[in-house]
């Protein structure tokens, strides 16, 4: 079975062929001609060594698209939970985070990347700093990064230039590397410094990203330093004045809804994060009716506590319909392709990815869907959002290549990550 995430033809019975890193074939069983065009294929590749992976009792699709993560935020899972966001920033994720070396991030980032990859998601917007050693993860990886060096006001402020030439003289010349800076939010960025940002995302032609109205207390801050909300503000500064993502939009007002629909401004929309963080429920029925662009996002595993995309398109479709009051709402297609092509229109690759379609990039999961919890398959669309596990990929395809078989990475030794992990972690926690 393949589901294309196409609405010319949602999903069907057939075969899928790719040549380097484009898909360059799909074709339907139903179809003498396509059939057809298989055997051509198998003839014309036969001779280059061609390899072929079983997709009988599997379902085919894009990979998933992750649009706000803090991947090496990973090494503070389960580290500190169920406080508020300020005192769960404040006391205990900025203090551990000072101690972290480049090496270090590196090491968060192949440990959430590698979860990511065994749970279907191939690309990541990752809003970080020392992004350069993100993309370092990313390469070792296998997997597609926007890598986003974050900045705040003060002292990260001067650090945030460089990390943002190192990150793009890391992603140099690696077609699955791209970068965006990423002011932090409105309460923490001065309209100068996201100036300042916005110029250097003109000159080097990059989108941004940034967390926006994630909480009452910002949408409160705001008020009383600007006189204005969040989105006003950000707008005012020309942040939505290149492709921007703006991650979370729990409290937004019709007025900024309109703002960020007229300015093309994708929303990420982490509903785990924001129900763990009990920041709110973003009114995502509204925004989608309003014609804005919505994706997904895990947020960091710190505040989630996992980089699990299915759980997200659940919670994503469950918290939807039970804040507007309407099981009608957020239906599964819909939230598949929040998933995978309205992620890939966030970072300006609508059509390229998220897709199954002749011409576009081979970015490819392949679940199993033989097992209980997926039978009896009546609606395979229904059953990705509502009954499908992070467990079930069995193979991963990015740019092409194959970077999971059988369940198992291909390219890196999972346990001697999880070893070098728990070290990392526990020479920080014994400085602290
Ligand atoms: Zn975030």
């Amino acid at each position: 079975m393949t589901a294309t995430v196409d609405d010319s033809r949602k999903y069907f019975t057939g075969s899928v062929g790719i040549e380097g890193n484009m898909i360059v074939l799909v074709a339907d069983d139903d179809s003498e001609e396509d059939r057809q065009r298989v055997e051509e294929f198998r003839a014309a590749n036969n001779g280059g060594g061609l390899r072929e992976v079983d997709g009988r009792g599997k379902l085919l699709m894009p990979g998933l698209v992750n649009t706000h993560t803090h991947v090496a935020m990973t090494l503070m899972r389960n580290m500190a939970d169920d406080l508020p966001l300020m005192a769960w920033l404040h006391e205990r994720v900025w203090p551990f985070e000072a101690q972290l070396k480049p090496h270090d991030i590196t090491v968060g980032a192949r440990l959430g990347m590698a979860e990511m990859l065994l749970s279907g998601t191939t690309t990541l917007v990752d809003m970080y700093w020392h992004e350069a050693a993100v993309a370092q993860a990313a390469r070792d990886t296998g997997i597609r990064a926007v890598l986003c060096p974050s900045f705040i006001d003060g002292e990260r402020m001067s650090e945030f230039e460089r990390d943002l030439e190192e990150t793009l003289a890391a992603a140099e010349g690696c077609d699955t590397l791209s970068v965006r800076p990423a002011p932090h939010a409105a309460y923490s960025c001065s309209a100068e410094n996201l100036r300042r940002a916005v110029d250097l995302a003109r000159r080097h032609r990059l989108g941004i990203t940034i967390h926006v109205s994630e909480t009452l207390d910002e949408q409160r801050i705001i008020r009383e330093r600007h006189g204005c909300t969040p989105t006003e503000y950000l707008r005012d500064a020309g942040v939505f004045s290149v492709p921007a993502i703006a991650a979370h939009c729990v409290h937004v007002t019709d007025g900024d809804m309109e703002i960020l629909r007229a300015h093309g401004v994708t929303v990420a929309h982490n509903p785990q994060s924001n129900m763990k963080l009990a920041s709110g429920a973003a009114p995502v029925a509204r925004m989608l009716a309003a014609g804005l662009n919505v994706s997904l996002g895990t947020d960091g595993a710190s505040s989630n506590n996992d980089l699990d995309m299915w759980d997200e398109m659940r919670s994503a479709s469950l918290l939807g319909k039970l804040t507007a009051g309407d099981p009608a709402v957020m239906p599964a297609y819909e939230v598949v392709k929040m998933a995978t092509v309205d992620g890939a229109k966030a970072i300006g690759m609508e059509g390229m990815l998220g897709i199954i379609a002749e011409g576009a990039i081979a970015d490819l999961i392949l679940i199993d869907t033989e097992k209980p919890h997926w039978y009896p398959h009546n609606n395979p669309i229904s059953a990705l959002v509502y009954s499908a596990q992070a467990h079930d990929i069995h193979t991963v395809f990015v740019n092409g290549r194959e970077v999971v078989s059988g369940g198992r990475l291909t390219g890196l030794d999972t346990l001697a990550l999880m070893q070098e992990v728990s070290a990392v972690v526990s020479r920080i926690e014994g400085r602290l």
